[in-house]
């Protein structure tokens, strides 16, 4: 958390995510003076650890500066489901107390990839073989 980059909200959020080998890659959240693109910490950590070709992801810790519990926005939901659907999310306040969620209860009836298919990019997979018994290939 203190490497958060936060000079317009001073609120620092800090986050470990988890692989299920173990290995924990860390992210922080970066303001920009454009706020909507400023990142969270969850998504900086998810990044990192995809951007190191890691995709079978454990847990994520979460700790903000408010001192208070800090759940992930809906942005992030969003990302660590599309990436991480069954992850188990840790919240922590500056009082040593946590609350354990699955994300699937934070992001319930998610929307994924699986959402954007289509009849016709079914049909295409169908006509290119990629189908079988009702199923993409990739
Ligand atoms: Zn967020």
């Amino acid at each position: 958390m203190h490497r958060a980059i936060a000079p317009y909200s001073n609120f620092k959020v800090g986050a470990a995510l988890r692989t299920k080998a173990g290995k924990i890659y860390t992210g922080h959240n970066i303001e920009s003076s454009s706020y909507s693109l400023t990142v969270c910490a969850e998504r900086v950590a998810m990044f990192k650890a995809l951007s190191e070709g890691e995709r079978v992801f454990d847990s994520i810790a979460i700790v903000a500066s408010s001192g208070d519990l800090c759940p992930p926005c809906g942005a992030c939901r969003q990302v660590l489901s599309d990436f991480a659907e069954n992850l188990t999310v840790v919240l922590s306040d500056a009082h040593g107390h946590h609350e354990t969620h699955s994300l699937s209860n934070l992001l319930p009836l998610s929307f994924s990839g699986k959402n954007l298919k289509t009849e016709n990019s079914n049909a295409d997979a169908k006509r290119e073989g990629r189908v079988k018994a009702g199923k993409a290939k990739g």
